[in-house]
């Protein structure tokens, strides 16, 4: 990587300005397996200066801004955003691993959740209690202070928006540390909040390991709130941390989520859209339905269209344009690895695979997307996040089964039902314990203004939408006494 306008990634950027420090971690393109460039590693004393340039911007000129004014440096930002797509797009396809034309797809997202939540900076209103005569009660929404922002390495773009934008707007400053795998994005983020005129302090943004400058930050005793995605297990340590100084946190984790089909959906769409939400991004997506579940009488026919979709799938280098890119590392080709070798010794049918394009370069971390047949519900490949390109499916004998067998899993986050009757689709969409439903549809479009979140082990609070503000501010209530 060469290109001017990403120069800034070996540095941090902390009240303002870009900083060095003495070690840094080296930067692999999935596609190849080669170090490309290098990011720095930043810790517990980098995130306590980010931390205390926060406090200082709310003390100072970000805290002076009106929520109109701020609003307008979002909108400002989200301009640069679109107007860098292209950029934006190379550097997280290099980086992820996934195809150009998916990056530029999530550049667009990020934008957009700085366009959506610039409009509603200075639409959160209060309330007026009434109360005794000689009273008047009224709250306003106020910003915590320093928020937190640890985030994976699946959907960058996508995940900053989500967290940060909305805190933005509620006027807290924010400390982001992206994934040490996937920081390229967030750097070029902040360079753009600098073009921007976010005063100094306002965004920082300090990379490192999740041990060292992702611990520094959840612990950081000058944070108001964490906002976490990521694995169930460091979600539980972020938890922990925050506890410690009884701060709130929203855990934004894995996922298993159902698609429920019945003999009556609209089959092929239903097809079509379920292959896509398990390929898209090589399955390394949190609300991947990567578990489908098929009414008996119609399975053998529809794991049949599925499989002919499947073998239609090729990987490749990320700059090839295919279906699926290589996964983030080898870490993570290992995992999925290690399930596809349980599903061989346990005999379960692999019914169908996609398939590697001949120029993949050799190094690449690339696994083929799969799909098992005849998983038991409560086998770990059908119960456990696998986090790959990796389908199950699953027989149910009828709508009570295909309830029992969605809620059977510790996860809680999405859920697809696909049916002609809507009020079968109604009752499964509130008999799932999820954060969210889909009916005849998936993930509608990415939805920016939908709140998002899990249930059970996915997590708690709410990202996405009107409903993500709330989570970044503090309610205050003020009660005046007067003359009756
Ligand atoms: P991860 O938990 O390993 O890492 C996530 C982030 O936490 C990274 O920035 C990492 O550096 C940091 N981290 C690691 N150890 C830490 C520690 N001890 N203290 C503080 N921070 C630490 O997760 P991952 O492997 O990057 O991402 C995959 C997981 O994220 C999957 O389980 C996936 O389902 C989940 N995810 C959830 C959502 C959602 O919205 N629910 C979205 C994307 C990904």
């Amino acid at each position: 990587m060469n290109d001017s306008a990403i120069q800034p990634m070996h540095r941090l950027f902390i009240g303002g300005a870009w900083l060095a420090t003495s070690q840094t971690l080296p930067v692999i393109d999935p596609s190849s397996g080669a170090t490309v460039a290098a990011i720095a590693r930043g810790g517990a004393a980098e995130i306590d200066a980010a931390v205390r340039a926060g406090l200082a911007a709310r003390a100072g000129a970000w805290g002076a801004l009106d929520a109109t004014d701020r609003g307008r440096l979002m909108m400002r930002l989200a301009e640069l955003i679109r107007r860098d797509t292209d950029i934006l797009a190379r550097i997280e396809s290099e980086d992820v691993g996934k195809p150009v034309g998916q990056a530029r797809a999530d550049a667009i997202v990020l934008a957009r959740y700085f366009e959506y939540y610039g409009g509603a900076a200075d639409k959160v209103h209060g309330e007026t209690i009434p109360f005794q005569k000689n009273y008047t009660v009224l709250t306003v929404y106020e910003p915590i202070g320093v928020t937190g922002h640890i985030i994976p390495w699946n959907y960058p773009m996508q995940m900053m928006g989500r967290s940060v934008a909305p805190a933005l707007a509620m006027g807290n400053a924010v400390v982001l540390k992206p994934a040490e795998d996937t920081s390229l994005s967030a750097l070029h983020l902040a360079w753009l909040a600098e073009e921007a005129g976010f005063p100094p302090g306002s965004f920082n943004v300090v990379t490192g390991l999740g041990e060292e400058a992702g611990a520094a930050l959840a612990a950081h005793p000058g944070i108001g709130h964490v906002s976490f995605t990521g694995s169930p297990e460091v979600g539980a340590l972020v938890q922990a941390a925050a506890g410690r100084n009884s701060i709130p946190v929203t855990l934004e984790l894995g996922g298993k989520s159902p698609q429920i089909v019945f003999a009556d959906a609209p089959i092929d769409e239903a097809a079509a859209t379920i292959t896509r939400g398990i390929s898209q991004n090589s399955g390394q997506t949190c609300s991947a339905g990567s578990r489908v579940l098929i009414e008996e009488r119609i399975y053998d026919s529809f794991v049949a269209n599925l499989a002919a979709r499947f073998r239609t799938l090729r990987v490749g280098a990320a700059d090839q344009e295919l279906d699926c890119g290589p996964v983030v590392n080898a870490a993570q080709k290992q995992r999925i690895g290690r399930y596809l070798d349980l599903a061989r010794r346990d005999g379960l049918p692999i019914l169908a695979e996609g398939s590697l394009a001949g120029n993949a370069p050799p190094g690449g971390f690339y696994v083929k997307p799969t799909l098992i047949g005849d998983v038991p519900a409560d086998h770990p490949l059908a119960q456990e996040e696998i986090f790959g390109p990796v389908l199950v499916a699953i027989r149910v004998k009828d709508e009570a089964e295909a309830l029992r067998v969605a809620n059977a899993t510790p996860y809680g986050l999405v859920a697809g039902v696909w049916t002609a009757d809507i009020a079968r689709g109604l009752r499964l969409a509130h008999g799932i314990s999820v954060g969210q439903v889909f009916v005849n549809n998936y993930g509608a479009a990415g939805g920016v203004e939908l709140p998002f979140g899990g249930t059970k082990r996915s997590g708690h609070g709410r990202e996405k939408g009107f409903e993500a503000l709330y989570g970044f501010a503090t309610l205050k209530t003020i009660a005046i006494k007067h003359a009756s």
